[in-house]
């Protein structure tokens, strides 16, 4: 197998018109490749600036996950850090959690952040959503998203072996005309629930009595109970918090 390492978006572009296959940490695809075979070729993003951003408001596929620290939002951290093990996290990268994995730790912190994604296609660059990103499985090179007033992410403990453990991510935005939007994002089993609503008090109870009679109607009594508890410590991080 031939790794090719681009330093550039134009010869990333090159490595994918060439059928390169992007590789991570390989903490997935390396027992897989041993058991099925090696691709010609592989590309690693680990040495393209833009795929190594880690900031307020971006962060890049390359990224590993152990990097992903207080620079970027608590519900994006938090998330990164409740990733499998230490050994998982000092090797595995943002783009292959979100693109490659089943589990997704990160996917409800990228929605609460109405995270926008920066894809890689034969034909150049473009932005997708996330709903793209996990359906299509395009070359992930970074997220942007617009900095909340407060976020949070809690993932509850699981058994191994066993449905992957509840994860629940909340974001408070301002919304541009003076109020405040509240966002919520809950993975219940493999599915990923996400809904915001305009939130008028400092305890979002208003925003997440919306949410709870619409998108979040079939979720557990206990699940909604762990929203609940992550939205009254939204309130006490503040809007000042991250
Ligand atoms: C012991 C263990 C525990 C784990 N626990 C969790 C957990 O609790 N929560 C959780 O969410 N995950 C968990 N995982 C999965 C973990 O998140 C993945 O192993 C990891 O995210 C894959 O990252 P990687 O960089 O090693 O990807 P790789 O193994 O390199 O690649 C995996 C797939 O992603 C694709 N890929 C990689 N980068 C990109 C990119 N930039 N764009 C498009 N496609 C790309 C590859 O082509 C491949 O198909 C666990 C894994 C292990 C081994």
């Amino acid at each position: 197998m031939h790794l090719r390492l681009p330093v550039s978006v134009s010869e990333a572009l090159e490595c994918l018109a060439d059928g390169a296959t992007p590789i991570g940490g390989a903490t997935l695809v390396w027992a897989v490749w041993q058991r099925d075979g090696f691709p010609d070729c592989a590309m690693s993003l680990r040495e393209l600036p833009e795929a190594n951003v880690v900031g307020r408001e971006a962060l890049g596929a390359a990224v590993v996950l152990n990097q992903v620290d207080d620079r970027v939002p608590d519900v994006l951290r938090l998330a990164a850090g409740a990733v499998g093990t230490g050994a998982v996290r000092r090797t595995a990268t943002v783009g292959g959690n979100l693109v490659g994995s089943t589990l997704r730790c990160l996917l409800p912190a990228a929605l609460v952040l109405d995270a926008r994604a920066t894809v890689l296609e034969t034909d150049g660059v473009r932005e997708a959503d996330l709903a793209e990103v996990v359906a299509k499985r395009p070359v992930l090179l970074s997220l942007q998203w617009r900095e909340p007033l407060a976020s949070t992410y809690r993932k509850m403990p699981g058994d191994a072996g066993g449905p992957p453990p509840l994860a629940v991510a909340l974001a408070s935005h301002a919304d541009g005309g003076g109020g405040t939007r509240l966002r919520v994002a809950v993975r219940d089993g493999y599915d990923v629930l996400s809904g915001s609503a305009a939130s008028a008090t400092d305890d979002h109870a208003d925003a997440l009595r919306e949410l709870r009679g619409t998108v979040f109607d079939d979720l557990p009594t206990d699940a909604w109970e762990v929203v609940g508890r992550q939205a009254e410590s939204l309130r006490a991080d503040g809007p000042a918090a991250r």
